[in-house]
């Protein structure tokens, strides 16, 4: 009997998310920043929550950031996860005020901490998918 892996799920490319993810598959992290008051914010939306206006732009981010919180998985709740456990789901909060739900490479879950300085790394996932993951960075 042959075994086939079974994918992770990859998010749809419609909508917002089209917008992000073709970015990031030009190696560019963008999050809409509102153009009345300059409030960064992620998940996109169409108001900004601090203001009130509609105007808005997808403004470059500089991939740096700390790590917020995170979680391990000991047991994922979907097939295509199960080879990667345990792992963690990471929490980056860039130096634009944002936050990322993403995973930190090469950084196994117990090395993680709190505060740590990473910086985004562009990972293809598919010809079609680039997701952005980050790297532990130093300073
Ligand atoms: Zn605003």
């Amino acid at each position: 009997m042959t075994e086939t892996a079974t994918p992770q799920p990859l998010p749809q490319l419609t909508g917002f998310s089209k917008d992000f993810y073709g970015f990031c598959k030009q190696r560019e992290l963008r999050f809409q920043r509102c153009k009345t008051c300059g409030e960064w914010r992620h998940v996109p939306r169409e108001m900004c929550t601090g203001c009130g206006s509609f105007e808005w732009e997808w403004a470059q981010s500089a991939g740096r950031g700390t790590v917020f919180t995170w979680c391990v998985v000991e047991r994922a709740l979907h097939p295509g996860w199960v080879a990667a456990q345990p792992y963690a789901v990471v929490v980056v909060e860039l130096d634009e005020e944002v936050r990322l739900v993403t995973q930190v490479n090469d950084v196994s879950p117990a090395e993680l901490e709190m505060g740590m300085a990473v910086e985004v790394v562009f990972d293809d996932v598919t010809p079609d998918i680039t997701l952005p993951h980050f790297r532990r960075r130093s300073g």
